[in-house]
């Protein structure tokens, strides 16, 4: 069993209240898919909007699928799945509500997410500096710009990659921390 795949089987997707107002279970055969898509490189069409996250909060599974994010990461995903799995964690670390019940519930989704996302800080460092791809270098920077708290260390690296980045990572435009006038 591969890491990704422990990660996914570890969660109690079943008592999870998915965002669609369904079980989460079918989170688990998705990111099962994903996990195990082999080598395809086209892009990934499906979206975890509107059952992990949506533009205005996040949903009870979120700190679970930001947990098989990072587990996926570690293993040996395919590229298009790598992106993926970096943009899907994007979307955990950058939200800034919590629904309804879960809030009632006295949980904090978007605090839960990046509390977890920081404990993957040189995973996405690595993932960086490995520059397998525009995109995921630069999906893995912009998290960083989310969650790390050692500005001067996102600099450093931001200057070392300047070569690889995308234009908004490497000149600060997508970095909401950076005074306008560094930039
Ligand atoms: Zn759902
Ligand atoms: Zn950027």
């Amino acid at each position: 069993m591969r890491l990704v795949e422990m990660e996914i089987a570890r969660q109690d997707w079943k008592s999870m209240l998915c965002g669609c107002g369904g079980s989460a279970e079918h989170l688990a055969r998705d990111l099962l898919q994903l996990a195990g898509g082999g080598s395809r490189q086209e892009p990934i069409d499906l979206s975890l909007e509107e059952h992990a996250w949506s533009p205005v909060v996040l949903w009870e599974p979120a700190p679970a699928v930001t947990s098989v994010a990072l587990a996926a990461l570690a293993d040996d995903v395919a590229l298009a799945a790598r992106e993926w799995f970096l943009d899907l964690l994007h979307f955990m670390v950058a939200g800034e509500g919590t629904d309804e019940e879960s809030a009632r519930r006295g949980l904090d989704l978007p605090e839960l997410c990046q509390g977890l996302a920081l404990q993957g800080l040189w995973l996405l460092y690595e993932e960086v500096m490995s520059n397998r791809s525009l995109g995921a270098a630069g999906a893995a920077f912009e998290i960083l710009t989310v969650l790390e708290p050692d500005r001067a260390r996102l600099q450093r690296v931001r200057e070392i990659a300047a070569d690889w980045l995308p234009v908004c990572c490497r000149t600060g435009l997508c970095d909401d921390d950076l005074p306008v006038l560094d930039r």
